[in-house]
């Protein structure tokens, strides 16, 4: 059983990002830049949006977060956003989810430049990764499609089942493991909470992904030896033991599977740290496609 390291291979891009930015201000060209938008204080949010800052600065990017109140109101954030679209000198920014109430999240996702839109969720970049054409994938299943190509795991013909269909992670996912390229050509299935039989499934699977949310759901008799298996789920749960008094884990029941799986992502330390590189590394191709890079 091999280790699929993510924290690893995440510092291996944050590396080569470094470099290539290094290139750029030896040229004497600004630096690429991206900003955080984080409206409220979700403690949650907030951890994401510093790592992301911080991140970023290790890497020679420039970096800030607007702060913004809870209370905003959806026409305050639209003209934010606006702003943000007009702003030549920043090449991408994310705005961190989930919004409060007041403010519909899809609204705004639409509102952002797609040429800026490091996450990847505006609809226009959703459609260029269906066809195939130059845009942003999602940083997650960018992640993960990022960790079995450096792996060198083999998705030609190969069964995968991916559990979970959100748009941030499984259908995004579903779609570039199925598609013709380096790390796709596998024939996927995606499974939900309506799905009958999932045993049958992930028995059957030669990889299987998790992204439901659910501490320890994959069991080992639910998989084949020899399996690959890739965790993207991230759950608190209580560890009275622990300093903090709570542990993460994912959604696969590790200790067990590992003993049947051939490759194994860790939680914490596999499919995580991957999303955050993965966002610089759409950083990185913002800068390249704009115009104003002086
Ligand atoms: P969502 O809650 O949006 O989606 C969960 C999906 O799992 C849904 O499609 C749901 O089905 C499905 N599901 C729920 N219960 C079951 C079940 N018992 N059997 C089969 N399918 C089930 O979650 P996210 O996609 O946002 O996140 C999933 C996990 O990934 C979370 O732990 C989250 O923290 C983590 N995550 C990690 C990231 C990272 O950086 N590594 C980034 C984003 C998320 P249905 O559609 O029918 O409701």
């Amino acid at each position: 059983m091999q280790i699929i390291d993510g924290k690893q291979t995440a510092q291996d891009i944050y590396n080569e990002l470094h470099i290539e930015t290094q290139k750029i201000i030896d040229a004497g060209k600004r630096p690429p830049s991206l900003v955080a938008v984080l409206v409220g204080d979700d403690p949650a949010s907030n951890y994401y949006v510093r790592s992301k800052e911080k991140k970023a600065q290790k890497i020679g990017f420039s970096s800030k977060t607007l702060r913004l109140d809870k209370n905003i109101s959806e026409q305050e954030l639209l003209e934010i956003i606006k702003d943000l679209n007009k702003d030549s000198n920043i090449d991408g920014y994310i705005v961190q989810l989930p919004l409060p109430k007041q403010i519909d999240d899809q609204k705004i996702i639409e509102a952002i430049d797609p040429n800026k839109d490091i996450d990847g969720f505006h609809p226009l970049n959703l459609g260029k990764m269906i066809i195939q054409q130059k845009g942003f994938i999602p940083a997650t299943p960018y992640g993960i499609l990022e960790l079995i190509n450096r792996y060198n795991i083999e998705t030609e013909g190969k069964k995968i089942v991916i559990i979970g269909r959100s748009l941030i992670v499984g259908r995004p996912l579903s779609i570039l493991l199925s598609q013709k390229r380096n790390g796709g050509n596998a024939t996927v299935c995606v499974a939900h909470s309506r799905t009958h039989n999932l045993p049958n499934l992930t028995k059957d699977a030669d990889i299987v992904i998790t992204a439901l949310g659910k501490p320890h759901f994959l069991k080992a008799e639910m998989v084949k030896d020899g399996v690959v298996i890739i965790d993207a789920g991230i759950n608190q749960i209580e560890a009275p033991d622990t300093k903090k008094g709570y542990k993460l884990v994912g959604d696969v029941d590790f200790e067990a599977v590992s003993k049947k799986a051939s490759f194994i992502t860790p939680v914490p330390g596999g499919v995580g740290p991957m999303t955050i590189a993965m966002l610089m590394k759409n950083t990185l191709k913002a800068y390249y496609s704009n115009k104003n890079k002086v």
